[in-house]
């Protein structure tokens, strides 16, 4: 198996990658072997060959993998996927002051609506979908949180009462949404979208590559994929989930078509005060890094799902994430707990297309 087949590891995402379109320093070395690994093994005389493209947006690296004869064609369908996610990024990122996520913040607690996108719409309304299903372990609304965890620039812990009057504000409950329209109804309450915004723009790409006519793609945004159709040789993709503990091992290899695989994990943004690994995933009920989990892996049908889903399950920590992912459908998981114990939903597994198997070192 492992010769011939291509294995993208899902959490650690710089190690994984082609060589990207522009130069990224340190990342190039390491990308430059993996796409190498990956067209050694993808490549057969008389099959299409497998082309990879990658850049970054919403600070992560986009990657487009696909099975096409042609190159210049597979270029043009890459670039198109990553006008997307930089449309995406443009609307959702709270980081933008332009988005149409800014202006929603800076006008929290006033009556007024902002118009919002059928895509902002669909984000938001799963947003809430999943904060309730999981009784608000996911929070859009942890922007102020989020801020001053500041995981963006590194981190840097936070001041106990800035904290404590941060999470009193966040609330999903204080986030409306009509049709085509948006408001916070309270000060101090803001979005951000970093939990289910990358698995929205990875189902737009892979939503307009299956519009294309395309058989056989992978569209991963830092770990956060959607498989398409098959590898050129017919093979399911495989999909290497990282330990989270160990850059260079895997936890198993799964087999899977036409389906997202979505990871969140502790071991992705983190400092580490006096022992203690900070990271940025949040429990919003403390507004403190969530202590359940090391890593949780979701197969689901829509990565933008997978993405709230895994984040939520990874919140709740391993009995009440596994409990939320069969509730909510989930076609498999992975969840790693904090003591480094792997919780698998076999039950939900039935009847999905994907098959796990443990990897060998
Ligand atoms: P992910 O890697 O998908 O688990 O998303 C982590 C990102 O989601 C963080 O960097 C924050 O932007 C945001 N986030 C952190 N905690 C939560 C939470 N409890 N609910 C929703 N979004 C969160
Ligand atoms: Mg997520």
């Amino acid at each position: 198996m492992a010769g011939i087949t291509p294995t993208l590891s899902v959490p650690e995402r710089r190690r994984f990658l082609s060589p990207p379109e522009e130069s990224r320093g340190a990342l190039r070395a390491a990308c430059t072997l993996a796409a190498l690994a990956l067209l050694v093994t993808g490549c057969r005389p008389s099959t299409p060959a497998i082309h990879t493209f990658s850049t970054i947006h919403m600070d992560t690296v986009v990657e487009v993998t696909l099975v096409d004869a042609d190159t210049t064609r597979a270029r043009t369908l890459a670039d198109e996927v990553f006008a997307i996610f930089a449309q995406v990024e443009a609307e959702m990122s709270r980081y933008q002051r332009s988005s149409a996520v800014s202006t929603l913040n800076d006008r929290a607690g006033q009556a007024a609506w902002t118009p919002i996108s059928p895509g902002l719409e669909a984000v938001l309304r799963e947003s809430l979908r999943i904060a309730e299903l999981s009784n608000g372990a996911f929070d859009p609304t942890l922007a102020e949180v989020n801020r001053l965890w500041a995981f963006d620039e590194g981190g840097r812990l936070p001041e106990p009462a800035a904290l404590a009057a941060a999470v009193s504000h966040a609330d999903w409950r204080r986030l409306q949404v009509d049709s085509g329209r948006a408001r916070l109804t309270g000060a101090g309450c803001g979005l951000d979208l970093g939990g289910i915004a990358k698995g929205y723009a990875v189902d737009s790409g892979a939503d307009l590559l299956v519009s294309r006519g395309v058989t056989g793609a992978i569209v991963n945004a830092g770990g956060d994929m959607r498989l398409i159709g098959h590898r050129p040789d017919g093979d399911p993709w495989h999909i290497g989930v990282q330990h989270p503990r160990d850059p260079d091992g895997l936890l198993e290899v799964i087999r899977a078509t036409d389906c997202a695989v979505v990871s969140s994990g502790d071991y992705e943004r983190y400092f580490i005060v006096d022992r203690v690994r900070y990271h940025h995933i949040i429990d919003p009920h403390s507004g403190l890094p969530a202590a359940g989990c090391q890593g949780v892996t979701v197969v689901a049908e829509r990565a933008m799902t997978a993405d709230g889903l895994a984040t939520a399950a990874f919140v709740l920590g391993p009995e009440a994430g596994l409990d939320l992912l069969r509730r909510a459908g989930a076609r498999d998981a992975l969840i790693v707990d904090a003591g480094g114990t792997v919780h698998r939903l076999a039950e939900a597994a039935a009847g999905a297309t994907t098959s796990g198997d443990k990897a060998t070192p």
